[in-house]
C-alpha cells in the first residue's frame, strides 16, 4: 500500500496480483526499439524491467480515490474463482483482494463508484464475486460507470462486437449482472464525475477506452488505465501494446494523453505500471520522458 493525497483527495492502491518476473518486451510492446532501451538501461531497471529476465514488469492493481465524501474504485482487476479457461493468470484465481482493499480502510458498502476503464477481463473482475452459485456486484451501493461505447463493443446483442479468446465469459459473469442489478451507468465520452473529476474518450487500445482527469487544490492525476502497459511507451508514444485493438490510433491517444501530463504536470497513474504505479511525465525533445513517484 502506497498512500499519498492529491490535494485534498486520498490516493491507494490495492494490489492482486504482481507481475515482477515480468512480460517478454516483443509481446508486450512488439514496435519498441531495443536500442533506446539499452539508452535508456538506468531508466527503466529494475523499475520496469526486471533485470535478470529481461521482461517488463507489470501490476494489476486497483486505484482508490477517496474525497471528502466518496470512495471511487478504478478498475477491479481479475476478481476470484472466474472461469478464464483461456487466460490462466486469471483462472480460477483466490485471492485476498478484499482483505487488502480493508487494510486500506475500504468495505464493499462503502464504495460510492467503480468505474472500469475498459471492460477487459483484467478490470472488471470484481465487479461481481460469487454468491450462493450467482454472480453479484461485490459492492451493493456502488453505481458502476461504464463507457457506452466499450458495453457495446463487448455487447453479443450488437452486430459489430468484438470477441476476444482471453475475454470469453466476462460479459456475462462480470458485466451483465451489475447492469441487471441496476447499479451500471453508462457514460458517451466526456462526463465530469463530479468537480474535480473529468472523464474523456481515450479510443485505441480498446474502442470505448475512458481515462480520469483529477484535479484538487491545483494539482493534477490522470488515470489512464491501459492506454499504456508499461512506462518504456512514454519514451515513445507510438510504441503501443500487443493488445491494443487500434495500435495507431491507441499511438495518437496516447501522444495526447502524455502532453496533457507534461501541460498539467499530472502525475500519470495507469492500471500496470509496477510499484510505486506512478511516474511523472517530463517532455523530452518531440518525445517523453519520466520520472517514477
Ligand atoms: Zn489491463
Amino acid at each position: 500500500m502506497s498512500k499519498r493525497m492529491l490535494g485534498d483527495i486520498a490516493i491507494d492502491v490495492a494490489i492482486e496480483v504482481p507481475v515482477d518476473d515480468g512480460f517478454p518486451p516483443e509481446l508486450l510492446v512488439p514496435n519498441h526499439d531495443p536500442a533506446l532501451l539499452e539508452a535508456n538501461k538506468s531508466l527503466i531497471e529494475p523499475f520496469c524491467r526486471n533485470p535478470v529476465t529481461g521482461g517488463l514488469k507489470l501490476s494489476i492493481h486497483t486505484w482508490i480515490v477517496k474525497t471528502r465524501n466518496q470512495v471511487i474504485l478504478i478498475d477491479t482487476c481479475n476478481g476470484n474463482h472466474k472461469e478464464r479457461p483461456s487466460f490462466e493468470l486469471a483462472h480460477h484465481l483466490n485471492t485476498p483482494y478484499l482483505e487488502r482493499l480493508a487494510a486500506a480502510g475500504v468495505r464493499p458498502e462503502d464504495v460510492d463508484i467503480v468505474m472500469c476503464t475498459h471492460l477487459h477481463v483484467d478490470h472488471c473482475g470484481w465487479n461481481t464475486q460469487l454468491k450462493n452459485g450467482k454472480w453479484v456486484p461485490t459492492f451493493p451501493k456502488a453505481k458502476y460507470i461504464f463507457s457506452k461505447q466499450e458495453f457495446d463493443m463487448w455487447n453479443p446483442a450488437e452486430a459489430d462486437h468484438v470477441e476476444l479468446e482471453i475475454n470469453q465469459n466476462v460479459f456475462e459473469d462480470s458485466v451483465l449482472p451489475v447492469v441487471e442489478a441496476g447499479q451500471a451507468e453508462m457514460v458517451h465520452g466526456d462526463h465530469a464525475l463530479n468537480d474535480n473529476m473529468l472523464i474523456k474518450l481515450a479510443p485505441g487500445h480498446t474502442r470505448g477506452s475512458i481515462v480520469l482527469e483529477v484535479e484538487s487544490k491545483g494539482q493534477h492525476a490522470l488515470f489512464a488505465g491501459d492506454t499504456l502497459h508499461s512506462p518504456i511507451q512514454i519514451l515513445r508514444p507510438e510504441w503501443s501494446s500487443g493488445f491494443c485493438l487500434d495500435p495507431v490510433q491507441s499511438g495518437q491517444t496516447r501522444r495526447k494523453l502524455m502532453e496533457h501530463c507534461v501541460e498539467k504536470n499530472a502525475l500519470l497513474m495507469p492500471a500496470h505500471f509496477p510499484p510505486p504505479h506512478a511516474v511523472r511525465v517530463k517532455r523530452d525533445g518531440d518525445n517523453f520522458t519520466f520520472v517514477p513517484e
